[in-house]
């Protein structure tokens, strides 16, 4: 277990109170209690900077974005596109014409499993994600799958919630169009090793999508650097709206894959005989867009940057770390998801009570956790649970936070056991 001389780069006690002023929710007492938002994997609150950046867009710069002639909708088309610029630097791609702009991680998903598989799936061929996938880097594949005639392939995980390396490697064969893998798992916390993933699946032609939804706030990505095909995210898990996120894909994948919605936007030209299609990525953008999602993703990607990502991932592995450490002296909870590589998600279950009591009894504690299955329902059987409690750390968590979890869960015990 690391300790804090392990983590030089992190946040002080002093800066964490700072960014905590930042978050307006956080004034807000509940249960008259102050708020421990522990609820940061499901989706994280918003900075005034966020907020504020998209109630002044509202008030001075909104319009319709693209094809503008008018001074309002070019100051909005900026605005827009610095959105996707942003994107590209906090995600380190190459080109901003690899990120398109959507509404999340699940469309982003859904794109690719749509358009990749009625482009370069045949029947016969194989889809190969893991077990401990969220349900958005599962369902779309089925969907793929039952449309093209393609098998879906599960790659299994250990009993610690980590990824069987060798048996993901001995399933991609001649027949595997894609690897789709989640890079942090929601319900484990597990981190997946993308980089090596992506070098086994290279080594036999095969793509990597990865699922970012949880790794995109609390770490540095350089897509380049992990070295897959695709990456997708959403807005609302790293302090910016919900309904805005994105995907990025490698420029020549991307032009090689078909449109997914057809609509306004995503078109060269439009007859009844024969319609052409745009350039990327805007070809896959169909619709007028959230525009101002797009400035409160560029506003919270330069509150990150500010922050610094690094420093981020060790104040979020101090406080998993803690908690860890503290849960052990709760009687009757059980760890789920102890891999050696985590992000801060700590998933359990406690042999008094169902996770939903205990959220309950959590919730008249001011703790805000998740019970439920995750959207994980494959991750819950293999381990044999209904449900997991899931506290989830985030910028703005404290000591005092994993002190009032802890405390809580004393409560639990001594209600139900
Ligand atoms: N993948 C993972 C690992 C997630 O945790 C989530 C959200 N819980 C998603 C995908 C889906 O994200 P969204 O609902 O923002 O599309």
């Amino acid at each position: 277990m690391s300790t804090a001389e392990s983590f030089p780069t992190r946040l002080t006690e002093l800066e964490v109170a700072r960014l905590r002023a930042d978050f307006p929710v956080l004034e807000q007492k509940f249960h008259g209690r102050p708020l421990a938002y522990l609820d940061n994997a499901n989706t994280t609150q918003k900075p005034r900077a966020v907020i504020d950046a998209e109630s002044h867009f509202y008030a001075t710069d909104y319009a319709g974005v693209h094809r503008a002639v008018y001074e309002l909708a070019e100051r909005a088309t900026r605005a827009y596109e610095a959105g996707r610029e942003a994107m590209r630097r906090f995600l380190h791609a190459r080109d901003v014409h690899e990120i398109v702009l959507l509404r999340g991680t699940t469309e982003a998903i859904n794109l690719v499993a749509s358009s990749f598989t009625r482009a370069h799936v045949a029947p016969g061929d194989e889809i190969l994600i893991t077990e401990m996938e969220h349900h958005s880097n599962i369902v779309p594949w089925q969907l793929a799958c039952e449309a093209s005639g393609a098998r879906l392939v599960v790659a299994p995980i250990d009993d610690r919630g980590e990824l069987v390396l060798d048996a993901l490697e001995g399933m991609i064969g001649p027949r595997t169009r894609m690897v789709a893998v989640v890079h942090v798992s929601n319900a484990l916390g597990t981190l997946n090793p993308v980089r090596e993933i992506a070098e086994i699946a290279h080594a036999r032609g095969v793509p990597v999508l990865v699922d970012g939804a949880q790794s995109a706030p609390h770490m540095p990505i350089d897509v380049q650097a992990l070295g897959c095909d695709f990456f997708a995210l959403s807005g609302h898990k790293m302090y910016g709206p919900s309904g805005i996120g994105a995907l990025w894909g490698r420029r020549e994948l991307l032009e090689a894959l078909p449109p997914w919605q057809g609509g306004g936007a995503m078109i060269e030209s439009v007859a009844f005989e024969k319609t052409t299609y745009g350039p990327i990525p805007s070809r896959f953008e169909a619709g007028t867009p959230n525009i101002a999602g797009a400035v409160g993703l560029a506003a919270a990607v330069e509150y990150l940057e500010a922050i610094g990502l690094e420093r981020i991932a060790s104040h979020e592995q101090q406080l998993l770390a803690w908690a860890t450490e503290a849960v052990r002296e709760i009687p009757g909870l059980t760890v789920i998801g102890t891999a050696a590589e985590k992000a801060g998600v700590l998933s359990f279950v406690m042999d008094c009570a169902h996770p939903h009591d205990v959220a309950t009894i959590l919730d008249r504690e001011g703790v805000a956790v998740r019970a439920g299955h995750h959207c994980a329902q494959p991750v819950m059987q293999r381990f044999g649970v209904p449900a997991t409690v899931r506290a989830s750390f985030g910028l703005y968590n404290t000591r005092e936070d994993v002190d009032a979890l802890v405390a809580g869960l004393r409560t639990v015990v001594e209600v139900f056991r």
